[in-house]
């Protein structure tokens, strides 16, 4: 709605972020396959679409959110465009993120072990005070979970991080994840 003018604020200023208008880089982490392109087009578009997998890869996606106090909270979505397996780029897509989305599929022990995997990573290499989700996908799929619930709960709370389960074929708390984190957000403070 209001997320075209938002944007001209945000040229006008340099894109320097205000109080009411925040402006994020998100990124996303997780193995190949946990469904981290469908929780995105899922949160940007309202569809699940397996197929346009490619076209997230490829950029960037954006997309603005209110919150109840009227700060709008604008989220640039990276996603890593299959390159999880390249370990050196991994400190530049991390560069300037204020957000990291770490994502397993319930049904996968392995990518639960990768998502722990990401985490060290961010936390060697990302900035202190960036806000880590970590996301149990694919809870639709609860008749093959491997992964508990619980141990996404304790993992999450051990180190510092927001947890929720998800489901992008559903829709079930996708948007819930993103307003989740944007409450967990710095606020700078206005001048
Ligand atoms: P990515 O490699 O992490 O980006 O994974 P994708 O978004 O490409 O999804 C990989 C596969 O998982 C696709 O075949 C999707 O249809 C499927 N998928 C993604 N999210 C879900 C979900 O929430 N539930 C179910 N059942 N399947 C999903």
């Amino acid at each position: 709605r209001n997320s075209g003018r938002l944007g001209g604020l945000n040229a006008e200023n340099g894109g320097a972020p205000d109080a009411k208008n925040l402006r994020v880089k998100l990124v996303l982490l997780g193995d190949s396959g946990v469904g981290k392109s469908c929780i995105v087009l899922r949160f940007v578009r309202g569809q699940f679409d397996p197929t346009s997998k490619v076209t997230v890869g490829a950029s960037f996606l954006s997309q603005t959110i209110a919150l109840q106090d009227s700060t709008t909270v604008k989220f640039e979505i990276w996603d890593t465009a299959g390159q999880e397996r390249y370990a050196a780029l991994a400190p530049l897509y991390y560069r300037g993120a204020a957000v990291a989305v770490v994502v397993y599929d319930i049904t996968s022990p392995e990518s639960f072990n990768k998502a722990q995997y990401w985490v060290k990573e961010l936390q060697k290499h990302g900035s202190p005070d960036i806000v880590m989700a970590l996301v149990g996908n694919k809870a639709d799929l609860h008749e093959n979970r491997e992964v508990p619930v619980q141990d996404g709960i304790d993992y999450a709370e051990k180190n510092g991080m927001f947890f929720i389960e998800t489901s992008a074929k559903t829709a079930d708390n996708i948007n819930q994840l993103f307003e989740e984190i944007a409450k967990r957000l710095p606020r700078p403070s206005s001048s």
